[in-house]
């Protein structure tokens, strides 16, 4: 009853690759009410809405590290190496990554255009 702080909904998290879409209460690398948890980049975090455990948050999606646009961490829609890609930016300077991300690519179908 209006205690909860740490999982009020700081705005809507879009992925601009599958358009899914989900509402996100932390925006950054270290979620709120993890000890010891530090992301690797800065992710859109949702609170775990099954869990009455603090710590247990969802990771979204984070930003395209190259075009800046927001994409879930599906695999479908990005990867991540260093950094986060989207997956539409990963084939257009495929020869850039090294071979196995190339290969897991190469297994991937490609991207249906919705128009
Ligand atoms: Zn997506
Ligand atoms: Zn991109």
């Amino acid at each position: 009853m209006g205690t909860a702080v740490e999982g009020t909904v700081r705005g809507m998290f879009t992925c601009e690759v599958c358009d899914l879409s989900s509402p996100f209460t932390y925006y950054g690398q270290k979620p709120p009410n993890t000890r010891a948890i530090v992301l690797l980049e800065e992710c859109f975090v949702m609170k775990d809405p099954f869990s009455p455990d603090k710590e247990r948050f969802l990771i979204l999606g984070s930003k395209c590290s190259l075009c800046n646009k927001d994409v879930c961490v599906g695999t479908d829609c990005s990867l991540f190496y260093t950094k986060r890609f989207c997956l539409p930016c990963v084939r257009q300077h495929l020869d850039q990554f090294p071979q196995q991300v190339q290969s897991e690519l190469a297994k991937k179908k490609p991207v249906q255009k919705t128009s």
